[in-house]
């Protein structure tokens, strides 16, 4: 049975063998291949999504909060706490249940997609909704960390990325090897930090990203790798520190989980880019909406706005040629549609309504079969 990705990877990971996970058997989410997708576009590509909405609160967040909680645990931390723009929020909240163990969480009023901000009360977490944006949050919420005796479980904690750098090795053991690109949206970047360091694990290769680890337990990651991707990292126009090359004071886009203007793991996020040969671009939210409609209904995968960017990048880097045919691609969809059922149904033809009568009905089906 499977029970979680620090089981499964407990050699791989800065844990101790007898260490007692607190895990929601987050992990061994669908690798997906995008089947009617390229041919829509006209393009010979293969490309395959890592649906990480799979995981048991919706998003990827999950395989840093088992870790960073797992931790927090056994060095004996009563509280834990984190700024979020909503899935943070939602999976430090269920894992602190699991835990027994207090969460307090501090989100931006007003800015958080219904789904996660129903998850973080429902859990029981205290949320503390502030008058400013996620970057005040996240140094308000470093500050009271180092005050009080709660454990903060952003991706500057560096468990979260341990456990987040998993994604890479069930790619790896999905393929049989490295895509030739791995795209995915960035907001605070610590996942794509946490993909880059997975990877270059695996391939036996050091990199900048990983001495942001250093001082945990000793662990040893087999190589089953020959070559690592090039890291493609998109960001929100109105939300594109890295793309841009400083920091913005005031972001904004739809995609509201990589609303951020000074994201904590910039510096790792820009050696991952530069060792692998990738790079940074930004879309617009015309674009990412277009993107999540259009994978929603070409393929049936439903991810949030965020998640849909790292696709409405990689079909404009192969529009531009930045991308060539014949080319290997995964995106991470980091977090489920239903997330934002808000931003998903405003974006949606309107359902119609007809008498309970079958005449009427047959009627609205005759005519769109036709
Ligand atoms: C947190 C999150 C991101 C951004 O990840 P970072 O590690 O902050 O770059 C992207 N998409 C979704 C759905 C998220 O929840």
């Amino acid at each position: 049975m499977y029970t979680g990705l620090i089981d499964k990877y407990r050699d791989r990971l800065p844990v101790a063998a007898d260490t007692r996970a607190v895990s929601l058997n987050e992990g061994a989410t669908p690798l997906i291949e995008l089947k009617n997708l390229p041919a829509l576009v006209r393009k010979k590509v293969s490309i395959h999504a890592k649906f990480e909405g799979a995981n048991p609160t919706g998003s990827f967040k999950d395989r840093g909060m088992t870790m960073a909680v797992t931790q927090a645990v056994e060095e004996g931390a009563r509280a834990i706490i984190c700024a979020s723009t909503g899935n943070t929020s939602a999976s430090a909240a269920a894992y602190a249940a699991r835990a027994g163990i207090a969460c307090f969480v501090l989100i931006p009023e007003g800015r958080i997609a219904l789904g996660k901000l129903s998850q973080a009360m429902m859990h029981g977490s205290v949320v503390i909704q502030i008058r400013g944006n996620f970057d005040e949050g996240m140094r308000l919420t470093q500050e009271l960390a180092a005050a009080l005796p709660v454990k903060i479980v952003n991706s500057i904690n560096p468990y979260r990325i341990q456990g987040q750098k998993t994604v890479a090795f069930e790619v790896i053991e999905a393929l049989g090897d490295a895509p030739d690109y791995h795209a995915l949206p960035v907001g605070n970047a610590g996942n794509i930090t946490a993909h880059w360091i997975g990877y270059s694990e695996a391939a036996g290769e050091s990199t900048q990203a990983l001495r942001a680890s250093a001082g945990m337990r000793k662990y040893r990651t087999p190589k089953t790798l020959e070559r690592r991707p090039i890291m493609l990292g998109y960001q929100a126009s109105g939300a594109a520190p890295i793309v841009r090359g400083r920091p913005v004071e005031n972001p904004e886009t739809v995609a509201t989980a990589i609303r951020i203007g000074n994201p904590v793991s910039w510096q790792q996020a820009v050696a991952a880019g530069r060792e692998s040969g990738g790079w940074f671009a930004e879309c617009t939210d015309d674009e990412i909406l277009h993107v999540q409609k259009m994978l929603a209904q070409a393929e049936g995968v439903f991810c949030e706005p965020a998640s849909a960017i790292a696709l409405a990048g990689v079909l404009k880097d192969l529009e531009l040629g930045k991308i060539g045919e014949g080319s290997s691609i995964v995106c991470t969809l980091t977090g489920h549609g239903l997330k934002d059922p808000d931003t998903a149904i405003a974006q949606s033809a309107k359902p119609m309504t007809a008498d309970a009568e079958l005449k009427a009905i047959e009627r609205v089906i005759r005519e769109r079969l036709k």
